[in-house]
């Protein structure tokens, strides 16, 4: 008896686990006598929000290499500064990665300054199949506010169907402003590495 709702319990888990790399992360949860529980296994947190800063501009364009619009680049001729290469995952409440999802990404230039006229370091982005993404820039200046400076920060906005959208901004460790800022927050700083191609840095989405 115990083994047979055991295995009644192991398979109504595989059904809803639906997605493979997640599996193992997710723990079935015990399902009361007769009954059946259409609740998530697992919720997974919404990414800190953050404020959009008055340089938001929408409709820039995908900037998707060799036509995968969820690998940018927004790299161009005569741009300087530090090589960057931000990866991630967008998942849903459910922690399941959603593909197709929209981001929206805008940040300063290498001196710190917005392009307000025209779309340099501005891009949407899909994801792909697996939720992942890819986005090869730079790192942003740094720009005055008041008395003092802005953190580097990348703006992106999330849109994932059916769901809000997420506004908020992804930070580097280290940066000299970070302590100063009154709008970082600890959750927003991207793990960074360094490598010979620039820096490497990862954020996974939850929206
Ligand atoms: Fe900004």
């Amino acid at each position: 008896m115990q083994r047979r709702r055991f295995l009644k319990q192991s398979l109504a888990g595989s059904v809803l686990l639906g997605c493979g790399t997640q599996t193992m992360a997710r723990e079935p949860r015990a399902v009361s006598s007769g009954g059946t529980s259409s609740e998530p296994l697992r919720t997974c947190g919404v990414t800190e929000p953050n404020i959009e800063g008055p340089f938001f501009r929408a409709r820039a364009p995908f900037r998707g290499r060799e036509g995968s619009p969820h690998d940018a680049s927004l790299l161009g001729e005569g741009m300087r500064g530090r090589a960057m290469h931000l990866r991630g995952i967008v998942r849903d409440t459910d922690c399941r990665p959603v593909a197709g999802a929209m981001i929206e990404v805008w940040h300063a230039d290498h001196d710190g300054a917005y392009d307000n006229d025209g779309f340099d370091f501005r891009a949407r982005l899909r994801t792909a199949d697996d939720g992942r993404y890819r986005l090869h820039t730079i790192v942003p200046g740094h720009y005055r506010v008041g008395d003092g400076f802005r953190p580097a920060h990348i703006h992106a906005k999330i849109h994932v169907p059916g769901r809000p959208v997420l506004t908020t901004q992804l930070y580097f460790p280290d940066d000299p402003y970070n302590e100063s800022d009154p709008f970082i927050r600890a959750s927003l700083i991207m793990n960074t590495t360094s490598s010979a191609e620039g820096l490497l840095a990862e954020f996974d989405f939850t929206a």
